[in-house]
């Protein structure tokens, strides 16, 4: 362990003033925080929330409803990344609907499913898009393809999201956050400094143990100066701009909108979807699909895991109901979900 780390290390382990809460937002970190075991490290005095920046657990139960229902009902090939096929619907997930006969295929990619409907035109093929400013831009290069290719049975179903106007739902949820590395990589450091003068205050970080633990020394010490702050602690990757390439692509296709997020409800303003030029790629114009309003089982309460209101193992079915061979919500599907790290590192 090298000098810095070490002294950030040190600040974390002893500090012992008043309580404070920090939240990490992206999946990945809520991950690698317990791969490396940073928990076990912290003071009683700070608790660290994990937020909703798991895409897959942020996703609807009602886009699930959407997604079987172009399976079953309409005989689309659904083409999603592998997490989502387990997530619970409303009735069903789309892993039962597979078992029910549908087409659900799992691809690694976006332009893993343009190629797929470029080899069977006689097929509607939906390709499942959640996601953050990372992931995005593969969708609407996706569509870009498929125009370029000619392709008419290609459509996205868009559950897309961007993270700024969720801060200000949570702010009052936690004293700093650790801002997300992949995807302040692509909307850049300067989208903080707002944040900041409106009292939304944090640190960007990386994935290294070393870069967790200088990112949360720097929100400790930055807590108790009682300042609005914002700290880059990953420049190595962030820059103020971000990537200018990738926005734009994502502008030329998509438009803001508002959408729903499990456990947060409706966000103005923080969902993407296709805009009027590209509309033809929208599965939901396309299929004429009416708006579902799904429910979740009742007994789950990844709203309140994802609000940090409750921790994954204060679920009466954590553990027990609900496990990741059996999951009952989404945040026990993926493995960056807060109750899928729980359980296997809590
Ligand atoms: Fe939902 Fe399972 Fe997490 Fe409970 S443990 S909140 S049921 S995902």
């Amino acid at each position: 362990m090298n000098a810095e780390v070490s002294r950030a290390k040190n600040i974390v382990e002893t500090y012992d003033g008043p309580p404070l809460r920090i939240m990490e937002v992206c999946g990945t970190h809520t991950h690698e925080i317990f791969r490396y075991g940073i928990r076990r490290i912290l003071p009683p005095a700070v608790k660290l929330i994990s937020g909703p920046g798991c895409p897959v657990c942020v996703t609807p139960t009602g886009y699930i409803d959407e997604a079987v229902m172009l399976a079953l009902a309409h005989g689309a090939v659904i083409c999603t990344f592998g997490d989502l096929v387990r997530v619970p619907g409303t009735e069903k997930s789309l892993a039962d609907a597979r078992s029910e006969g549908a087409q659900v295929q799992t691809v690694y990619s976006p332009l893993d499913a343009v190629a797929y409907a470029a080899k069977h035109q006689d097929e509607q093929v939906v390709f499942l898009s959640v996601g953050f400013e990372t992931t995005t831009p593969a969708s609407c290069l996706a569509v870009k393809e498929a125009r370029g290719q000619g392709l008419k049975n290609f459509t996205l179903l868009t559950a897309n999201k961007t993270m700024d106007n969720a801060y200000y739902l949570l702010k009052g949820s936690t004293d700093a956050f650790l801002f997300p590395g992949h995807v302040s990589a692509i909307t850049g450091a300067k989208i903080y400094e707002k944040l900041k003068n409106d009292g939304i205050c944090g640190t960007v970080t990386g994935f290294t143990a070393g870069e967790i633990l200088a990112a949360l020394a720097v929100n400790i010490k930055k807590i108790q100066e009682g300042k609005p702050f914002f700290v880059n602690c990953y420049p190595r990757v962030v820059s103020e701009e971000g990537s200018p390439a990738a926005r734009k692509l994502m502008a030329e296709t998509l438009e803001p909108c508002d959408a729903e997020w499990r456990g947060l409800g409706c966000i103005k303003g923080s969902g993407l979807k296709l805009n009027e030029r590209y509309a033809e790629f929208d599965a939901r114009l396309k299929f004429a699909l009416p708006a579902l309003v799904g429910r979740s089982n009742p007994v789950c309460r990844c709203g309140d895991v994802l609000r940090g209101v409750c921790r994954p193992d204060e679920c009466k079915a954590f553990g027990k109901a609900c496990v990741p061979e059996h999951p009952v919500g989404a945040c026990m599907v993926s493995s960056e979900g807060a109750c899928a790290a729980w359980y296997k590192y809590g």
